[in-house]
């Protein structure tokens, strides 16, 4: 996932269609924190049912709030994003909570099994409206838009900001790392599998199908990660490999991995059965 910036928004980059995934527990806090210190002293923040409280006890409250949120699993939804006011340094963007009407691990297994699927998959993030679903090769699930006050959020972002709560997906390894915790169809949550085994479940990404390897699962992993990962496969299998470029292997999937909110211990797997460590 990349955070939203500024400028994704203002040169077209992101559009009112893009699908984003926002992280509720975070979001609240930034906003609130924010209105808390833009607002002038003479005019107290009510709550939602109306109360009003000096400045110095809602930063107390909001301090509160976040230490107790430390720690805890953060929770996200799918959001359309629609920039409400903006000037050259600041811009708000009002976001609608969007659901698909079809569980999304249920669309991963069903729909997502071959290569062409995940590119237009990929293609839908982007800009996910019904006439865009209407030229894929895949049936993807209605996505609704949810009303009312509790589905919308207001996000802000500056140009100087590094932190957000507002992301972009890249590519559906993206998705799949927060949609229903991670929960993938080929792999089971692995991340690696063994192209043997699972040599059902992986036709049509033209893995290869050799027994006793781990690879990386090109569905959570991303195509082009786990092709590289089968050519240094199949190369180990002609010659032997050096312990560099094992090494090198293991550093490139744990980057993938820690990028993509995975755990990055589990490029372990794939060196422990192959025996390189
Ligand atoms: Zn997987
Ligand atoms: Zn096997």
């Amino acid at each position: 996932m990349k955070p939203v910036k500024m400028d994704d928004c203002s040169r077209g980059r992101l559009t009112k269609e893009t699908l984003l995934f926002l992280n509720i527990t975070a979001a609240g806090l930034q906003y609130s924190t924010r209105i808390l210190s833009r607002n002038n002293t003479n005019v107290s923040v009510r709550s939602k049912g109306g109360i009003s409280l000096p400045n110095e006890l809602w930063a107390m409250i909001l301090n509160y709030v976040r230490e107790g949120k430390k720690g805890t699993e953060d929770r996200f939804c799918f959001v359309k994003a629609d920039p409400s006011v903006a000037s050259p340094d600041r811009m708000l963007l009002r976001c609608t909570r969007h659901k698909f009407n079809h569980p999304a691990d249920e669309f991963l297994a069903s729909d997502l099994n071959d290569s062409q699927s995940v590119r237009d998959f990929e293609d839908y993030m982007a800009c996910a409206t019904p006439s865009e679903a209407e030229n894929l090769g895949i049936k993807v699930p209605k996505l609704r838009r949810l009303s009312g006050p509790d589905n919308t959020f207001y996000v802000v972002l500056n140009t100087t900001q590094t932190d957000s709560c507002l992301y972009t997906f890249r590519d559906v390894p993206d998705f799949i790392a927060v949609v229903d915790y991670g929960c993938c169809w080929i792999c089971d949550g692995n991340r690696f599998v063994c192209p043997g085994c699972t040599r059902k479940r992986l036709e049509g990404f033209g893995a290869f199908t050799d027994c006793s390897v781990e690879l990386a699962c090109p569905l959570c992993m991303g195509l082009d990660i786990s092709a590289k990962h089968q050519d240094f496969l199949e190369e180990c299998d002609n010659y032997e490999e050096s312990k560099d470029e094992a090494n090198g292997m293991q550093r490139f999937l744990e980057e993938r991995l820690t990028e993509l909110g995975y755990s990055a211990a589990m490029a372990d797997m794939a060196y422990m059965i192959h025996g390189y460590r």
